[in-house]
């Protein structure tokens, strides 16, 4: 079969399957451009209101989640050996999907030039609100790299669970399952308990999911009214340039990346993830979506021994459309303010995106917050980086909704890659659109 009847049909089969969802993105953005510019405060709350019940119900089951689903797959692994060959895999698969994003929005901001003679509208959106949310995002920005990577180990795991620390968690969990596979059958009750938990949670997400056609239509709704389209064609360029990076890793980097490294079927892969994908956009947060993302693959084939380990370390790692984004944002800035882009400069940028997006929470807006730890460096003045914060902030909301699109991808992506080496995915069911396996 023809390439693009083949992506017509696994797109066609993922949208039918979960049409309310896509339904309520199209609507949602509709209704968002009429709502801008007209004066309804009762039905922007209503908006706001529906939104956060979505979001909030399914952060409620990401902790329990992650946690229960990490145990379960360490302990299911339990060879250290094969749990190091797995970990180093999903490493450098990782790294080669983030690098290739970095040098993909590298070299399209420097054949476009989106900044180029964008500094006087820069300067006109900076208001006094995101002026204070910069200054504390530089000020934690400032200093030692190394204290962030600190801050991924949790002195205390309790208060990590309780604030939500996702990577501080995830640390803690994974030396606490290892150690419970070494320990042998004394770890049957715990691992017994979580497994339940785990079960309990994936009903509950099941259960959620019912809400999400309304509760992604009232976010993307309230995102679009919030600034209308207008503002795109003023920075057309940038977000064009935003756009094409997006699509580029979507519709040809993870295509080549399956071939290369696994023998999974890219578009069926979509066509299967279809429902977390639209979430994702929808939520803006890799982390609320990652129930659904281990739901969705779960469902299809992929194992999991290898989901329920690889997953939650994506969601919270591995930020591909966030590195794109960023090395685009900072280049465009040095363009705007005639900051000479010299190759070493365009490195350390791809350099620190890298560590910048893998440090950053699966929350809407983290990835713009850690650009800061690449901006420090960048020799603008305090009132220009201020300035051009304010004005990345104007479209924030619907670039992380792409972005996050594109990190809840590549995620699948790698564990499929990952389940595929290890002979971990049931062919028989990914293959087969219809079928569905119930997990929990
Ligand atoms: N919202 C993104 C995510 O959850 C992170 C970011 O802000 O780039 O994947």
């Amino acid at each position: 079969m023809k390439l693009h009847m083949q992506i017509l049909i696994a797109l066609g089969l993922g949208i039918k399957r979960n049409w309310h969802i896509f339904f309520g993105i199209i609507a949602g953005i509709l209704v968002g451009i009429f709502l801008h510019g007209h004066n309804f405060p009762f039905i922007n709350t209503l908006l706001i209101f529906i939104g956060q019940v979505f979001i909030r119900l399914i952060q409620m089951v990401v902790i329990p989640l992650v946690v229960s689903a990490i145990v379960i797959g360490i302990t299911s692994v339990g060879d250290n050996k094969q749990l190091g060959k797995f970990g180093s895999k999903m490493i450098l698969y990782y790294g080669i999907i983030t690098t290739v994003a970095v040098a993909i929005g590298a070299l399209l901001a420097l054949i476009f030039k989106p900044g180029l003679g964008a500094a006087h509208y820069i300067a006109a959106n900076s208001a006094s609100e995101v002026q204070a949310a910069v200054s504390t995002a530089m000020a934690q920005q400032q200093g030692n790299i190394l204290n962030i990577f600190l801050d991924f180990i949790p002195s205390n795991p309790l208060n990590a669970l309780a604030h939500g620390n996702m990577v501080a968690i995830i640390v803690f969990v994974v030396i606490f399952a290892i150690a419970l596979a070494k320990v042998g059958d004394v770890n049957r009750p715990i691992v017994s308990f979580f497994e339940s938990v785990f079960a309990a949670t994936m009903k509950i997400t099941d259960w959620i999911m019912f809400l999400a056609a309304p509760g992604v239509f009232a976010l993307t709704a309230s995102a679009v009214s919030s600034f209308g389209i207008d503002i795109f064609m003023s920075i057309s360029k940038y977000f064009g340039v935003l756009a094409i990076g997006f699509l580029l890793q979507l519709f040809v980097v993870y295509p080549l990346f399956l071939k290369f490294f696994s023998k999974v079927n890219v578009w069926i892969l979509y066509s299967a993830v279809a429902e977390a994908m639209m979430v994702a956009f929808g939520t803006a947060s890799s982390s609320a979506t990652l129930p659904l993302t281990i739901a969705c693959c779960e469902k299809r084939g992929i194992s999991h021994k290898i989901s329920s380990f690889v997953l939650p370390l994506g969601a919270t790692l591995n930020m591909d459309g966030t590195a794109l984004l960023q090395t685009v944002a900072v280049i465009f800035l040095a363009q705007a303010y005639g900051v000479a882009l010299t190759p070493f400069l365009v490195i350390q940028i791809a350099l620190l995106a890298i560590i910048a997006s893998s440090t950053c929470a699966g929350i809407p807006g983290a990835g713009l917050i850690t650009i800061a730890l690449i901006l420090n460096g960048m020799g603008l003045s305090p009132e220009q980086l201020v300035a051009g914060f304010a004005f990345l902030f104007t479209i924030e909301r619907v670039t992380d909704m792409m972005r996050t699109l594109v990190n809840v991808t590549s995620d699948a992506v790698v564990v499929a890659a990952i389940a595929d080496n290890e002979n971990e995915i049931n062919y028989d069911l990914l293959n087969n659109p219809q079928a569905y396996e119930d997990i929990a």
